[in-house]
């Protein structure tokens, strides 16, 4: 039988009628992923992006996602105060049909991380609308080594598919450096 565990789940919640598009979220996340840390900000690189469309005063955050290895077989399609927007315009997956979180120069996928090490995301610390509010609750569920090692191994024999084992083990690498 499988045992308990205790699992701390992270939620951002995004109210977008406060958000006023100001995309400061956007440049600490891009800051804090530099290599080195805070050495530059690029949007390009944050893991959260903004939607915008300043005409309707419409501004949504995203946050990036999964990486997913083959495009949604079907796609939703928004209409906000009677207007459409683009297939997959809220999508949180980094894939292969478009190029919304993605690392510019090498492709990798892009996915936050919660801003693991800080007690608080940054986009959320940084977002004085307070359109970002960060919350975190526990649950109980069944431990299972073996099927988390086999989703870890899927994860990575996609990833190594996808982009070859040497983009893999360079960006790994570069983690590592950004550790130290
Ligand atoms: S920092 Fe807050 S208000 Fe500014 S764009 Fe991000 S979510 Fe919106
Ligand atoms: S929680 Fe951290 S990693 Fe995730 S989007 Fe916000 S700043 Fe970026």
């Amino acid at each position: 039988m499988n045992k308990k565990k205790k699992k701390t789940i992270k939620t951002i919640k995004v109210d977008v009628d406060k958000c006023n598009g100001c995309r400061t979220c956007e440049v600490i996340c891009s800051a804090f992923h530099a290599t080195p840390k805070y050495s530059s900000n690029n949007p390009a690189r944050s893991r959260i992006r903004l939607i915008r469309d300043p005409l309707r005063d419409m501004y949504i955050p995203v946050h990036a996602g999964e990486y997913s290895d083959a495009e949604c077989a079907g796609r939703d399609k928004y209409v906000i105060d009677g207007k459409e927007y683009e297939e997959c315009a809220f999508c949180r997956a980094s894939c292969p049909s478009r190029d919304e979180f993605k690392e510019p120069d090498s492709g990798l996928p892009l996915k936050c991380d919660m801003c693991e090490g800080e007690d608080e995301p940054l986009c959320v610390k940084w977002c004085l609308n307070d359109a970002l509010v960060y919350e975190e609750r526990e649950e109980e569920v069944e431990e299972d080594e073996q099927e988390a090692q086999e989703e870890m191994e899927i994860g990575l024999e996609a990833l190594a598919d996808k982009f070859g084992l040497e983009k893999i083990t360079d960006a790994v690498a570069r983690m590592g450096e950004k550790d130290r």
